[in-house]
């Protein structure tokens, strides 16, 4: 049968592009459908414009610090608004140089939403096409929970185009987004709480790492309230009122949510080519990103696996390898590195130390606590922290983290380590980098059990 395309893909974010690139260097006649903008969360709304809003809100700090260092900065003032037009303006670039590169590739761009009408075949406005193979790449979108008023609350989505910087702002939610967004509008000034229904943000990184960096985040005024949660928002003269679960009242300028994102499959049709989902709305696959339909795949985060821009990349690119370059190809899922883009960041790779003891039994742990040397003439109290998790019976890293100055940067390289299934023994062999913070990773000798 003859079809319009060999490849459809829907969504043009992280892992369709790819997708779509690779697919059409090996020939294939491609298509991408995208519903809003070349470039998807990451460029658009995530990754990108969330990084250069936590630069910009690092500035404050860095001034008091170049003051330790004998300069005079003197009156300094912020503009929000220039922020974001200056940001916007950045991820119009970024957008227009997607576009141009799956046009130079040869891959079709059709600005319009796609849905599902068959195996084979999705729509498009009015027009049915036809394809030998669909790719499902629709990412994921922000969910809230069903709290009374919270229509009045915002997600990161609104937060990166706010007209103006709140006075006051509440952070609902513990985990990645949660945690950088209070740590970039605090930067900016804005009088941040954040709060966390359970015990400790960031559940599922190291215990130690989430109990640090809630430490330093209260160290910089950021109010963070645990086991806390909002039971209903009203809009007063004031401002927004927050019930919250002790009984207590807050009254702020904005609340942002994020609490979660889900598979954006809503609507999309899936089923109509009886495409299995799981109970969240993910699209099932197996370690091909192939689902139980033959001629529909899936990758990036509607498949709810790591939910991360190099791993929707990945996924997207060995889809094209397994299906256009007959080479099968498995993305693999081990030891991920990953940064937390919070104030001190995180950068982790491999398990923390409760998985550890959970899947290798005995273990070694390595720690250091330390004031990174720039604070030392800066001034600022922020300390930081590495942490090593050796198997006892290889002598294996298998968990790396560390919460301070850099990390974001330093866990690409350690990532490889860990990755390559280094052992302490070469890590302790490697000669540090001096002075720097990430020679600790090199230098860690005491251990506990
Ligand atoms: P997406 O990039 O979401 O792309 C899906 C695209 O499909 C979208 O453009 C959407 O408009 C389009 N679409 C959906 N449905 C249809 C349809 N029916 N028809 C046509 N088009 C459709 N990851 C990191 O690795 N590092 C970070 O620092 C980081 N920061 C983040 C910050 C924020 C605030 C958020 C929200 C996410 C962040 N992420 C980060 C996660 C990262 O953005 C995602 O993992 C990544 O974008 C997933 O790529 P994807 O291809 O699966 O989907
Ligand atoms: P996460 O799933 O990481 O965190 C959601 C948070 O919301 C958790 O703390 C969760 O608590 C809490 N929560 C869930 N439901 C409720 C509720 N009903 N009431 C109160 N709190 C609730 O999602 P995010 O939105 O932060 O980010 C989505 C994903 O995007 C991340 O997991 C990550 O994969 C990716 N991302 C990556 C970034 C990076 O690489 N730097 C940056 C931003 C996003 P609990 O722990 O109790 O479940």
């Amino acid at each position: 049968m003859d079809y319009d395309y060999d490849l459809f893909v829907i969504g043009a974010g992280s892992g369709g592009v790819r997708a779509s690139r690779i697919a059409s260097g090996f020939g294939a006649k491609v298509a991408v459908a995208e519903e809003f903008r070349v470039g998807g969360t990451c460029v658009i709304r995530g990754c990108v414009p969330k990084k250069l809003l936590v630069y910009a809100s690092h500035f404050g700090e860095d001034f008091e610090s170049a003051r330790g260092y004998g300069w005079d900065v003197g009156e300094s003032s912020f503009s929000w608004e220039k922020l974001i037009a200056r940001k916007d303006v950045e991820i119009d670039r970024l957008n227009g140089l997607y576009i141009k590169n799956l046009e130079a590739a040869d891959v079709e761009i059709i600005n319009s939403r796609a849905t599902v009408e068959g195996p084979n075949s999705v729509r498009v406005g009015d027009k049915t096409i036809t394809a030998k193979t669909i790719l499902v790449a629709t990412g994921g979108w922000p969910t809230m929970p069903d709290v009374p008023g919270i229509e009045h609350a915002i997600t990161s989505n609104e937060a990166l185009h706010l007209d103006s910087l709140p006075e006051n702002v509440v952070v609902v939610g513990g985990g990645y987004i949660a945690v950088e967004f209070a740590g970039i509008f605090n930067g900016m000034g804005s009088r941040v709480t954040q709060l966390y229904r359970s015990e400790q943000i960031l559940r599922g990184f190291d215990n130690e790492i989430r109990d640090k960096l809630n430490e330093e985040m209260t160290k910089k005024g950021i109010d963070v309230r645990t086991n806390t949660n909002v039971t209903a928002i009203e809009k007063t003269e004031d401002g927004l009122k927050l019930t919250l679960t002790d009984g207590s009242e807050l009254i702020t300028d904005a609340v942002m949510y994020a609490t979660g994102r889900a598979p954006n499959t809503a609507g999309l049709g899936l089923e109509k080519a009886g495409v299995e989902l799981d109970k969240k709305g993910a699209v099932i696959v197996d370690e091909y990103s192939h689902t139980n339909v033959d001629s529909i795949y899936a990758v990036g985060d509607v498949t709810d696996r790591v939910a991360l821009t190099p791993v929707a990349i990945k996924e997207g690119h060995a889809f094209a390898l397994t299906v256009y370059n007959d080479t099968p190809t498995s993305p693999e899922h081990d030891a991920i590195p990953t940064a937390v883009f919070s104030q001190p960041p995180i950068g982790t790779v491999g398990v923390s130390e409760e998985q550890a003891r959970e899947q290798y039994g005995e273990i070694e742990v390595y720690t250091s606590d330390f004031k990174p040397m720039k604070h030392t003439l800066g001034g600022s109290d922020e300390r930081a922290f590495t942490k090593l998790i050796v198997d006892k019976a290889t002598d294996k890293v298998v968990g790396a983290h560390m919460l301070g100055l850099d990390s974001s940067e330093i866990i690409q390289g350690i990532g490889i380590a860990v990755k390559a299934g280094l052992t302490k023994a070469q890590f302790d062999q490697t000669v540090a980098v001096h002075p720097s913070s990430a020679e600790e990773f090199v230098l860690m000798r005491n251990s506990r059990s």
